[in-house]
């Protein structure tokens, strides 16, 4: 695959994504604490630095599971497709489980993942995402924990990709193209 030539401008800070993390982490705790174990499942494959950063600030009995899900067709059509490319390990049933998420952007992912997940009959099911894009929603969703609400840039960094890149960075950063 040829990448169109590229700047990445940081956006938000590894110091400040540490604290976000640390927030987020004790507002999780306090809500879940008298469960006894949460599910925390990752969604693959954006979220797997923010899972491992916040699952070891959560002072909760936990377990780690994965789920990938991929989008395909028309970026504008909103009947857009979402396959599961990898489905949970474990059942669900009766326990209590937070989706990591790393950026809600239509929403078309997490709303399908979410209707999936509920068929399955969890006791609580939440949803914490990284970053949040609310000028590009096209469903009506909101993760009841979000990191960042940042503007409609495409960005990379902290496990975010571009073209399978950069997932490595450890800040978030926004990709530029050069002209
Ligand atoms: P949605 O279904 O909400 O439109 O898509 C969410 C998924 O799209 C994210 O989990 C992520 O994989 C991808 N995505 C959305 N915005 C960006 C972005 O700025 N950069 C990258 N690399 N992926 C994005």
């Amino acid at each position: 695959m040829v990448i169109a030539p590229h700047t990445i401008e940081p956006m938000i800070s590894a110091q400040d994504i540490a604290a976000r993390v640390a927030q987020l982490a004790t507002e999780i705790t306090t809500y879940f604490h008298d469960t006894r174990g949460l599910v925390v499942v990752g969604l693959l494959r954006g979220s797997f630095i923010f899972v491992a950063d916040l699952v070891r600030a959560l002072d909760l009995p936990i377990e780690i599971d994965f789920l990938e899900a991929s989008s395909y067709g028309d970026m504008t059509n909103s009947n857009r497709n979402v396959r599961i490319l990898k489905d949970l390990r474990g059942d669900i049933a009766g326990r209590d489980v937070l989706i990591v998420e790393d950026i809600v952007d239509t929403g078309f992912t997490l709303n399908h993942v979410l209707a999936l997940l509920r068929t399955r009959s969890p006791n609580r099911l939440e949803v914490c995402a990284l970053l949040d894009k609310p000028a590009r929603r096209e469903v009506d969703i909101t993760a009841k924990w979000t990191g960042f609400t940042i503007p409609d840039a495409f960005v990379v960094g902290y496990g975010i990709d571009f073209a399978q890149a950069n997932r490595n960075l450890p800040y978030i950063g926004q990709v530029r193209f050069v002209p």
